[in-house]
């Protein structure tokens, strides 16, 4: 299964990975746009297209628009 690490600070994810790799991106992401910040967000898994692609469109505009809410709630 594929995950996608999503920063809780801005808007960066990573692009579909394994675990320890997207958690490994995830917390690059953060060293260099986030010193001094534990590391949040959110993990996606991949259940229907496990090599990514376009999927579940309607689903992920859901995730997005969540996610811009909360992004703006944030300031
Ligand atoms: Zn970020």
């Amino acid at each position: 299964m594929a995950y996608r690490y999503w920063c809780g600070e801005c808007g960066f994810r990573t692009p579909w990975l394994s675990r320890s790799q997207g958690e490994r991106k995830q917390l690059d992401h953060y060293a260099a746009r986030h010193p001094g910040i534990e590391p949040g967000g959110h993990v996606e898994a991949n259940r229907k297209n496990p090599d990514g692609g376009v999927g579940c469109l309607p689903a992920m505009a859901v995730v997005v628009l969540l996610l811009l809410v909360a992004a703006a709630w944030h300031r």
